[in-house]
């Protein structure tokens, strides 16, 4: 037994779990936080390298509109600085190669958009035409449009259901997309550097952040090495890892979403909560870091950023950090790409994705000095990159169940956010709106 009950047990200390554990700490009542891994942060996470380089394996952006990860970075006196953008993006559609994306895609992204403004982010199942939208896909409605050549098409998927979702456009939901463009205030904030999601970057990662929140929490709140395994729940919650045991009076669930039916419950919960947990996918995206001595890409005027319409990557960006004299190209693989990739052997995973890049960046991306890899999908505590979602017609059948509260038990995580759903700010704001709800039962 931990001790004598606690108002609250948070499980979870990636973003939603802090917050969550934060604002209800705020509010005076007796909160524990358990995190099964040795670190807080969950799906962000920063390595350096022995040259001092440092590389964000997981999250690591902020743009415009996510407030609460801004204010959080100043609570904490965390720098944020903008992503390297010193020269020329490339669009590569087919064998053309673009310093801006053409009109086509532009229309389409565009249209997009249109659609995305008449979806509820609160309740997507209940937009105008939602059940239509939820019955098709991306790939389904690129090909129904009436604009642009087939590799634009397909640079418009990759951009979508990759850039945002990490798989392909056949995968992908209309309704799903639609809620997430409006959940992330658009197109144009969504796959944006300057002035979208990709604007800035933090000195020593979003996990600094997460630390900082986590110290302001205290090693009394913030439980390391605590992975929950079973939930009895009635009135009260009790929640049992393997080696304590924590009573309280209500729970928060901080955990992604799509790996909570790994924990045992006691009764079970809800069998429609079961199936909506169920129904969700997690994303299969890769991130991956080549460095070299220099940001040589910059000398040819380029800035890193580039979008492919075929090959292994589908996006690169400079991942340089100011001050260090190293350059850091990350690629992104996503879908089919990703799945490939991860096929190969560890020395034939960074020849493929060079292969898949020197159209754009030349002979000289053979000389990187190293080849970071991480894959999220490995980890058991994650399960996917870069978040969950539903599949064709999950938000019609299963959307209410998700987000509806279990008696003591709140759930909390980007992916149940309708405010930035699969970014760090709507992990922030699930875990504020968890610990309101909370309060009110309390
Ligand atoms: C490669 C990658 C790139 C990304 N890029 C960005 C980006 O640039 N900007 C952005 O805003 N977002 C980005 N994201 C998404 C962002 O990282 C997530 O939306 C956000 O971190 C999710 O926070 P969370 O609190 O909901 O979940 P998590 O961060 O997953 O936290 C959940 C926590 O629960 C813990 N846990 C799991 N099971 C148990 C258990 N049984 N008991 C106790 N603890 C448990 C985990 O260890 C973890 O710490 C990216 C994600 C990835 C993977």
């Amino acid at each position: 037994m931990s001790r004598s009950q606690h108002d609250v047990v948070v499980v979870g200390a990636g973003f939603a779990g802090l917050s969550a554990a934060r604002a209800l700490a705020r509010r005076g009542y007796d909160v524990v936080l358990l995190e099964a891994r040795d670190r807080v942060g969950g799906r962000t996470h920063t390595r350096y390298l022995s040259n001092g380089t440092q590389i964000d394996l997981g999250g690591q952006w902020l743009g415009p509109t996510q407030e609460t990860m801004y204010a959080l970075a100043a609570e904490f006196g965390i720098a944020t600085f903008p992503t390297a953008s010193h020269g020329s993006p490339v669009y590569r559609i087919g064998d053309r190669q673009l310093e801006e994306p053409p009109a086509a895609v532009d229309r389409l992204l565009q249209r997009v958009d249109n659609l995305a403004r008449d979806i509820d982010p609160d309740r997507p199942w209940a937009s105008a035409n939602a059940a239509y939208w939820d019955s098709i896909t991306l790939r389904g409605w690129l090909d129904a449009q009436d604009v642009g050549t087939p590799d634009e098409r397909a640079l418009v998927g990759r951009m979508l259901a990759g850039g945002l979702q990490t798989v392909e456009a056949a995968e992908v939901s209309m309704l799903g997309l639609l809620f997430y463009v409006r959940s992330g205030n658009g197109v144009e904030r969504l796959l944006n550097m300057r002035g979208g999601a990709q604007q800035d970057r933090v000195f020593g990662g979003p996990q600094a952040i997460a630390q900082a929140m986590a110290d302001s929490l205290g090693s009394e709140v913030v439980r390391h090495n605590q992975r929950a395994r079973r939930v009895e729940w009635d009135t009260g919650v009790t929640v049992h890892t393997d080696t304590h045991t924590f009573p309280a009076r209500q729970l928060v669930m901080a955990i992604p979403a799509h790996i909570v039916p790994e924990l045992d419950f006691s009764p079970p919960l809800p069998v429609t909560k079961q199936i909506a947990l169920r129904s969700l996918l997690p994303g299969i995206g890769l991130k991956l870091h080549l460095v070299y001595p220099t940001p040589f890409w910059r000398e040819a005027g380029l800035s890193g950023q580039s979008n492919h319409s075929t090959g292994s990557i589908t996006e690169t960006v400079d991942n340089t950090v100011p001050g260090d004299e190293h350059g850091v190209l990350t690629g992104f693989a996503y879908g089919v790409d990703a799945l490939a990739l991860r096929r190969l052997s560890p020395t034939q995973r960074p020849q493929a994705v060079v292969e898949s890049l020197l159209p754009v960046f030349g002979q000289q991306l053979r000389e990187f000095t190293d080849f970071v890899e991480f894959d999220w999908s490995t980890e058991s505590l994650t399960q996917g990159c870069f978040s969950a979602r539903f599949g064709t017609h999950g938000w019609m059948s299963h959307g209410a169940d998700l987000m509806a509260v279990t008696g003591p038990l709140h759930w909390a995580g980007t992916e149940y956010a309708t405010v930035w759903n699969g970014y760090f700010e709507g992990a922030v704001r699930s875990g504020e709106a968890a610990a309101r709800a909370v309060a009110e039962q309390l």
